[in-house]
């Protein structure tokens, strides 16, 4: 490997082995407080170049060693755990600028550009990404484009899935492969949405072309209350169905509403929605005006920007808590996010809840939108015996999975699947999807190199 990438790009050091130790999951790091160490890897690599990656790959076959890529560390799934030891490729370093191209709305670069560095920059060409996830700071393009994540404004841009024009990959057997990035083709499978979510099991994603869009010139913030969960989200049914599309539309359960609108110093009872359309002023005031009718036939009262314009001010900040929590022994905690269309999202709202009601305090919010239905974001707090709280977080997670499933829920919206959700992955899917997807990785990776041990593959 040293021969291959260079001494500086290749670490046995025991600390870089610990820090690559684990992801952003938080079982591992209930674990790691109870001073269990479970995985390792033997080396970590820094790759500069895709020959670089194919270089890794092709020792890796020779030598049989597993490859566990790494961007930037922030899934919450394990999906970046070496579970089966030998190589960690970190591919941080491959944060290259390839193309901005403003006629077209597009940018090419390279996996490991950084959340920040990829708006900032864009921003000085007078674009926006519009991928906002909590983890802007600290995830990647990579990371992204392999768990489809979903941003904080994705009602209105999209999700990762629906920015990537093309893509660049190395597979297990050393082929790098360029996909088609036209706007679109109809010349058979899209082959960007076949590793686009794949979490690294099928190839290493070296450079990826993704749409972008222009700056906003305006935007708009309002605040709304309704009695209930289920008449806040007709509203925003109605709202979607007319074709209105908020960049920021969030629903509050009581329970999140209450902590919410209390930490404003204002207790209300009921559900708060907040919404924040962003662009062209005169497009989005007319779909700000839609989005209001259709929220005030469902019950829906405006009280004002505040809440809306708090939020925006904060957005980033909540998601920072974990540690605060995870310090007291025996507490456990996660958030979980599933999805479902309008006609099953109350039932399974409510199957959830009552499931993890008996494992942890659940909060819950609506925060990405579709004209056939939404997601559903628990976040959960749950007290555990000391030296024990791995086996509490098992059965909450458990419990939780089990009611989506039985629920007709999706088992991921946008953090992925990993190892935490492998063990759901047939009961969700279904077998026959699963059998193409089986057939694809050992047909791609028939020594099973690639991410061992994820994706309940
Ligand atoms: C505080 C916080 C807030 C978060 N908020 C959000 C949110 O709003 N929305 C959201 O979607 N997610 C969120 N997440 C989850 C996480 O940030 C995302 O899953 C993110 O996409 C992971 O990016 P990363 O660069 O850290 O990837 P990593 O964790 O390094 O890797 C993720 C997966 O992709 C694989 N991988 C990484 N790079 C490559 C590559 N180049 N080729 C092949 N495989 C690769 C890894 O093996 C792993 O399976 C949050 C996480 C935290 C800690």
């Amino acid at each position: 490997l040293e021969d291959a990438l260079g001494a500086s790009n290749v670490s046995t050091d025991p600390l870089d082995r610990v820090v690559y130790a684990r992801d952003a999951l938080p079982r591992e790091l209930l674990a790691i407080r109870n001073g269990i160490l479970s995985y390792q890897p033997e080396v970590v690599v820094w790759p500069v170049s895709t020959e670089q990656v194919a270089e890794v790959l092709a020792i890796a076959r020779k030598t049989h060693t597993p490859v566990t890529p790494v961007s930037a560390s922030s899934g919450v799934c394990g999906g970046a755990i070496p579970l089966k030891g030998g190589i960690v490729m970190d591919l941080k370093r491959m944060n290259q600028w390839h193309a901005i191209d403003t006629t077209s709305h597009r940018v090419t670069v390279g996996p490991g550009v950084i959340g920040q560095d990829y708006e900032e920059t864009l921003n000085r060409h007078g674009l926006t990404g519009g991928h906002f996830p909590s983890s802007m700071y600290c995830s990647s393009v990579g990371g992204w484009i392999n768990t489809r994540a979903a941003g904080q404004l994705s009602t209105q841009y999209g999700k990762i899935e629906d920015m990537v024009a093309g893509l660049e990959a190395v597979l297990a057997d050393g082929t790098v492969i360029h996909t088609l990035d036209t706007p679109r083709q109809a010349a058979g499978p899209d082959f960007n949405q076949i590793l686009t979510g794949s979490e690294g099991t099928l190839g290493i994603i070296t450079r990826a072309t993704l749409r972008v869009f222009p700056y906003p010139e305006h935007r708009l913030f309002e605040s709304w209350l309704f009695p209930d969960v289920a008449a806040g989200l007709e509203g925003i049914r109605q709202l979607m169905v007319r074709g209105a599309r908020p960049a920021v539309c969030r629903l509050y359960d009581e329970m999140d509403t209450m902590l919410t609108m209390g930490a404003l110093g204002h207790p209300v009872e009921g559900v708060l929605v907040m919404l924040v359309y962003e662009g062209d002023a005169e497009l989005k005031a007319a779909e700000a005006a839609v989005g209001r009718k259709s929220l005030a036939a469902s019950g829906g009262k405006p009280i004002g920007e505040e809440a809306a314009r708090h939020w925006w001010g904060h957005r980033y900040k909540i998601s920072y808590q974990q540690s605060n929590i995870l310090e007291h022994a025996g507490q456990i905690l996660d958030t979980i996010e599933v999805a479902g269309p309008w006609s099953r999202l109350m039932n399974l709202y409510t199957t959830m809840k009552e499931a993890l009601a008996t494992h942890a305090v659940v909060l819950a919010h609506f925060s990405h939108h579709y004209l056939d239905g939404a997601n559903i974001y628990f976040s959960l707090v749950g007290q555990g015996t000391e030296g024990k709280e791995p086996e509490a977080y098992d059965a909450m997670w458990k419990a939780a999975m089990d009611a989506c499933v039985a629920a007709g829920g999706a088992i991921s919206h946008h953090h992925g699947v990993g190892s935490l959700k492998a063990p759901w992955m047939e009961r969700s899917h279904g077998a026959g999807a699963m059998h193409l997807y089986r057939a694809l990785k050992k047909a791609l990776d028939p020594a099973g190199i690639l991410n061992p041990g994820k994706m309940g593959l």
